[in-house]
């Protein structure tokens, strides 16, 4: 029979690997705990209809790469592919503006595109991401941008450039649009087939067109920056001072529009350099959309968010060396000792720590190679060790050994742990 294999673009993430996952996951929940942001678990399927609204007609994601089904005959619905029309779905749905002036809310978990699978790029991959609702900014834009720079930094990811641009908003946006569209049309039929579709629906996109015939065309165009009006300015010019204060190096990139429809002033983008990532470098994407609430039946209100990859993150982060599985490992000296050796790890498992043994009755060579495999420290449990009520300790690394008695034992380990 034909083995059965994980859908193209989607991948099994196991032990060891994923307590790389979780350690990162844990910081990004620590980050924004200590920042004030609390955890949105938004449903994974939505209403197709979602999307199309929010994230734009013209955009790759809506007209390419969206696992759109529909259920049982009757409703459209798409696994999402990425969280912010989630959240500011519920956003809405549950009147949360009502309640409160400022929300902040973040969000981990699977995300669904029909890309081109390459390293770094996947069909299923990871976001976290966070929004802010109700502050029109610039202070908690740069103060976003800030967060993520420093959190990347406590990942050991340092080696990063920081993006950022204004795309104005209302009239600015529509003078730039005009702008672009007359210095486009001449180039029409230069343009790649995505790119001259896109360029009365959604000319901003041929600014990030990856087709080398779009690109050299961009190279030319008006500078969107010379088209804020004075308030867009005055954001901008504080987004980017505030950051000048904050000492979060940044370069203003006026050709970043990035692909989604509902930006609006400030966004960002951040690209790392180092570790093991290649093409697909864009480590973090965000930006102000304060238009996205009111286009979805909302009172208006002022957003900004971002996402990160999180696999990419993971391609970025320094190796680092595994502590081990578990704290302890527990070794019966002979197969009789098995009951004894399942009362220990009990005893110190009820004390926090992580144990774990080799209860099929091996021989004490093969019960040592798998505690060296998985845990710096070993207990071996002997007729003579029961009989005093102690347990030896033996510290894998350097070999040496410490007694303790049964109660003492937690304690006397936690300190060899360190
Ligand atoms: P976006 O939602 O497109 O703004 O992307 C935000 C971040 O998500 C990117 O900077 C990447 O780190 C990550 N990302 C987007 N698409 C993929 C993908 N297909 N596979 C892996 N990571 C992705």
């Amino acid at each position: 029979m034909k083995k059965l294999r994980t859908v193209k673009g989607m991948n099994d993430i196991l032990p060891p690997e994923s307590a790389r996952w979780h350690r990162l996951e844990r910081a990004f929940r620590t980050t924004m705990r200590r920042h004030g942001f609390g955890e949105a678990r938004p449903p994974i399927v939505e209403p197709t209809a979602l999307f199309v609204r929010s994230i734009g007609e013209a955009t790759d994601i809506v007209e390419k790469e969206m696992y759109t089904f529909t259920d049982r005959g009757e409703k459209s619905l798409t696994l999402r592919p990425e969280g912010t029309a989630s959240c500011a779905r519920a956003y809405l749905q549950h009147n949360v503006q009502a309640i409160e002036p400022v929300t902040k809310w973040f969000y981990v978990g699977p995300m669904y595109r029909r890309e081109r699978p390459a390293k770094g790029r996947y069909r299923q991959f990871y976001q976290a991401g966070a929004e802010l609702y109700g502050d029109p900014g610039p202070y908690v834009d740069a103060e976003m941008i800030d967060m993520i720079v420093s959190f990347l930094r406590e990942l050991g990811v340092e080696d990063v450039e920081v993006m950022v641009n204004s795309l104005g908003s209302g009239e600015t946006r529509a003078r730039f649009r005009e702008a672009l569209v007359a210095y486009l049309e001449p180039f029409a039929d230069q343009l790649s087939a995505d790119s001259q579709r896109r360029l009365h629906v959604n000319p901003l996109r041929v600014l990030d067109s990856k087709a080398p015939q779009d690109q050299e065309i961009a190279e030319g165009a008006p500078n969107i920056l010379e088209y804020l009006g004075d308030e867009d300015r005055e954001h901008f010019d504080e987004v980017r001072a505030t950051l000048t204060a904050l000492g979060t190096p940044f370069v203003v990139s006026p050709r970043l529009v990035r692909g989604l429809d509902y930006y609006t002033r400030t966004l960002f983008e951040i690209r790392g350099r180092g570790g093991e990532l290649g093409a697909q470098n864009a480590l973090c994407g965000g930006g102000r959309y304060d238009g996205m609430i009111e286009e979805l039946g909302g009172k208006k209100t002022p957003a900004i968010g971002f996402a990160m990859g999180l696999e990419r993150l993971l391609l970025a982060m320094p190796e680092e060396e595994d502590a081990g599985r578990v704290d302890v490992f527990v070794i019966a000296r002979s197969p009789s000792l098995r009951r004894e050796v399942v009362s220990v790890c009990r005893d110190l498992r009820a004390s926090g720590l992580s144990v774990d043994a080799d209860l099929r009755g091996g021989s004490l060579k093969s019960q040592m190679r798998r505690a060296n495999k998985n845990a710096p420290l070993a207990i071996i449990v002997g007729e003579d060790e029961v009989e005093r009520g102690v347990l030896q300790i033996k510290n894998l690394s350097d070999s040496s050994q410490h007694e303790a008695t049964r109660a003492g034992a937690p304690a006397l380990i936690r300190e060899l742990l360190g």
